[in-house]
């Protein structure tokens, strides 16, 4: 089959890898518009559940990825620079940049086709392609050459946000909220490799306007952020796009959902067919998951519509939940104000509860503010960790 992915992003990248893993014969190409090794953003994190998938779908990947990424195993809750409560759980975090490069060499390895600087305007410049998988991101140009066809919804959030990098390590997953007298002003940080972390902040609007972002340059807004969480960046500087390639803008977020997920052998995938906030982390993994669906229904089905059908149900089906608690998480910070609350912990419950929580997260919140507590928590969850990554060396090992 000729396969066609319009985007270079995990999507794109990780779809092609499977394609031609399940069979070495698919011709399959990679367009992508920026050069090799240029991507927008900083780290992304993500957890076990992801590095299952990648193990089961192709552990030659999913080792270099478990290798490169940055470990963190606990969550601290800055309010106005003073308390720290912490929130449990471990978590992983990569650079964009190397994931790419790595989801990158391992399709080049495998016989894919990557065309870098490759702008697509539309699906006409591949009339011999049997599939066209459209995975060029949120703004998705594909998709808007058809977006009556798709139905396209976009919800914009009320917030502004900017994705930032910085050299101040967080070891610990952070969430920094400050005040200002224009309101609150927040972000979350963590680690992604030896010295760089992702820095992405956060306020509402009026907040925004009254700090005076809107007229400022991207040099002074840099300053003026560095200013505000000087506290927590303790003298480090904030950056715009890795690697000096241009300014970050100021965005809003946007919720996007299609009602068709295809139109003839256009199918959509990763951010392009569905969005999740920022504030849940999930994006990539949706993505990289959309790749296995599509890959999985290939094989399964030699007719296309039926199997794009059976993808699109998969994916709609598993994305319920998850779009859920996003969009809880989205409001949440939407109105972090009303939440603000003399106690940093009972702030910070807020805030792990924001997508919906048990009463044992309470209970764990709660021993998280013992260092003892904290500390034998730390051990189990390393051990079940650890227990985890043996199982998926050995499911890995049967399967190479
Ligand atoms: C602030 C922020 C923080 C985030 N943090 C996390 C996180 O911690 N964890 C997580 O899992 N997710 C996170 N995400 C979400 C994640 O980045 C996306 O969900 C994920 O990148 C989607 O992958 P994709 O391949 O669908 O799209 P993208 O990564 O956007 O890739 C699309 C690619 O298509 C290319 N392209 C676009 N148009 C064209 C065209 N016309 N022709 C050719 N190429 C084109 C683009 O250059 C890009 O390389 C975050 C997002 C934001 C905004």
């Amino acid at each position: 089959m000729r396969i066609v992915c319009v985007g270079g992003g995990p999507a794109g990248l990780y779809f092609a890898i499977l394609a031609k893993r399940s069979n070495a014969r698919h011709d399959v190409t990679v367009v992508e518009r920026n050069p090799a090794g240029v991507t927008q953003g900083w780290g992304v994190v993500f957890w076990d559940d992801l590095l299952d998938d990648l193990y089961r779908n192709d552990p030659v990947s999913a080792r270099w990825i478990e290798k490169n990424a940055t470990r963190w195993d606990t969550q601290e809750v800055h309010l106005r620079s003073e308390s720290a409560p912490h929130l449990g759980g471990p978590g992983f975090a990569l650079g964009r940049e190397r994931l790419l490069d790595i989801l990158a060499r391992r399709a080049r390895g495998l016989g894919v086709d990557i065309r870098y600087q490759y702008d697509v305007a539309d699906a006409s410049a591949f009339t011999d392609a049997e599939l066209i998988v459209a995975c060029d991101g949120a703004n998705s140009r594909l998709r808007q050459r058809h977006a009556n066809h798709f139905q396209t919804q976009v919800e914009e959030g009320r917030n502004k946000f900017i994705w930032l990098g910085t050299n101040q390590v967080f070891d610990a997953f952070t969430f920094a909220f400050e005040e200002t007298p224009a309101g609150w002003i927040w972000f979350h940080g963590y680690r992604f490799d030896r010295d760089t972390s992702t820095c992405v902040i956060e306020c509402q609007q009026e907040t925004w306007e009254a700090l005076g972002f809107d007229t400022l340059g991207p040099g002074e807004t840099l300053r003026r952020l560095e200013a505000i969480f000087q506290g927590q960046l303790k003298g480090h500087a904030l950056f715009h796009q890795p690697r000096g390639l241009g300014k970050a803008p100021w965005l809003h977020f946007q919720r996007i959902t299609n009602e068709r997920w295809y139109h003839d052998n256009v199918v959509l995938m990763g951010d392009a067919a569905h969005t999740t906030h920022f504030s849940i982390g999930s994006g990539t993994k949706l993505a990289i998951q959309d790749a296995i669906s599509l890959a999985q229904k290939l094989r399964a089905h030699d007719h296309l519509p039926t199997a794009l059908d059976a993808y699109e149900e998969e994916r709609r089906a598993a994305l319920l939940a998850i779009q859920l608690a996003a969009h809880s998480s989205a409001q949440w910070f939407e109105n972090v104000p009303s939440y603000i609350d003399p106690d940093a912990t009972r702030f910070a419950y807020a805030l792990l509860n924001r997508r919906g929580s048990s009463v044992w997260s309470y209970l764990l919140l709660m021993a998280s503010q013992r260092p003892a507590l904290r500390g034998a928590l730390r051990t189990l969850h390393s051990s079940r960790q650890w227990i985890r990554a043996q199982r998926r060396d050995r499911e890995a090992a049967r399967m190479m």
